[in-house]
């Protein structure tokens, strides 16, 4: 049976007259890994923080294993945290290192030993038990950290961006890393990133925030799939959306006039929301999309010029600028070959079920990720 270890009842921070956190509302089951996403002063820190002690909430309460713990200081909650600078004591090895809270609290020495040991084990660095943190690589470092907070064996293990000081390589390593470890001690996860695929690789949950509201809580494959909202459609991977207006519905369907021109068919999957004059978005996943050199008999799809197709190993990455400047990414196999090449005439077309309408129109249409200064912004 799910047991919740974090509840967050209606946490709201403000810092004067501005919300940093509104209204957050949700629980972190044990065993859990679960992520809080979002961009650059969305709230995600300061909700860390207030599980964590570190920051008092405004109002609404944060309850651990059932005991509301909003008056609690960080020491007495029993979570830990592991932040994105490690620090390590630089003059103890990575034994003492790790054996410092279990000493601090008098444990006796045979079971600091046993313990720490135990937890060397698990971040695979028995062997490094002697070393000074100056003679270990990043890695290496941060794994002696989630040891350091996890020898105690908390309830929840708090981490801001622990990653984000990695390059990309030992980044993408260490996720598979800490996923393994979470589950090899069963304690539960929260993850605090601005790295949707850092969120996508280890998460069982993921809750997307934007400007201190916590847009969706899902799996990450029903954010990916199923968004929520236009934010995140936009933030989770890259979309093309299409603004339009609902033109008919049959209940199955809803036929779509974009904004471009074209009319599309769109499945209505679970949302009764959408009316005829509703105005809506068309998302189409790059990779749910097809480019081929004729236009498709039944009118569905999207005409333009390929104006780019970069070969990335086992992906090509196609854009395609339509009549009104509008871009849409594609992305094909790379083994097979593009029936298009740069400045063709270029169709996309899509399967039925490919396409996903949601509410309203996004601030600029096409493709979410082709404008660098947007996507540096919002990081
Ligand atoms: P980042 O990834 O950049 O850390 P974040 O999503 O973690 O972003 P928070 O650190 O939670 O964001 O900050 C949310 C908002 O609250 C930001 O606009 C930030 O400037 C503001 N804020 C945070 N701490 C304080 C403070 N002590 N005083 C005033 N404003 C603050």
């Amino acid at each position: 049976m799910r047991k919740d270890v974090i509840e967050l009842d209606h946490l709201s921070k403000c810092y004067g007259d501005y919300v940093a956190v509104n209204d957050v509302n949700f629980a972190i089951a044990s065993g859990e890994f679960f992520a809080m996403l979002g961009p650059s002063g969305c709230g995600k820190t300061t909700t860390l923080k207030m599980i964590a002690g570190f920051e008092q909430p405004t109002s609404g309460r944060v309850v651990l294993d059932g005991v509301d713990v909003s008056a609690v200081p960080p020491y007495k909650r029993n979570v830990n945290t592991v932040f994105q600078q490690y620090v390590l004591f630089p003059h103890m090895s990575v034994f003492d290192n790790v054996a410092f809270g279990p000493r601090s609290r008098k444990t006796k020495e045979s079971d600091v030993r046993r313990s720490v040991m135990e937890m060397l084990e698990v971040v695979r660095l028995v062997d490094f038990a002697p070393r000074k943190p100056s003679q270990l690589s990043g890695g290496q470092q941060q794994r002696v950290a989630l040891a350091r907070a996890l020898v105690n064996y908390p309830r929840a293990l708090l981490l801001d961006e622990p990653l984000a000081a990695l390059d990309l390589k030992l980044r993408e390593a260490m996720q598979i890393e800490l996923k393994r470890i979470q589950r090899e001690v069963g304690i539960s996860f929260v993850f605090v990133t601005h790295d949707q695929g850092e969120a996508l690789t280890m998460s069982d949950r993921i809750a997307v925030m934007s400007q201190g509201v916590v847009e969706q809580i899902g799996t990450p494959s029903e954010i990916y799939r199923s968004p929520a909202t236009l934010f995140v459609a936009g933030f989770i991977g890259s979309a093309n959306l299409l603004p339009g207006v609902v033109t008919s519905t049959d209940g199955v369907d809803l036929v779509v006039k974009l904004e471009i021109g074209s009319t599309v068919k769109v499945a209505k999957g679970d949302n009764d929301n959408f009316v005829v004059g509703s105005k809506v978005s068309v998302m189409l996943r790059p990779e749910r999309i097809r480019p081929t050199s004729s236009i498709p008999a039944n009118g569905e799809g999207i005409e333009g010029i390929l104006t780019d197709l970069v070969f990335q190993g086992p992906t090509a990455r196609l854009i395609l600028r339509l009549a009104n400047g509008t871009e849409l990414i594609c992305i094909t196999d790379a083994w097979r070959d593009t029936p298009v090449q740069p400045g063709d005439r270029t169709s996309v077309t899509w399967e039925r079920d490919c396409g996903y309408v949601l509410a309203g129109w996004p601030d600029r249409a096409g493709a979410t990720t082709t404008n660098v200064d947007q996507i540096e912004a919002a990081l």
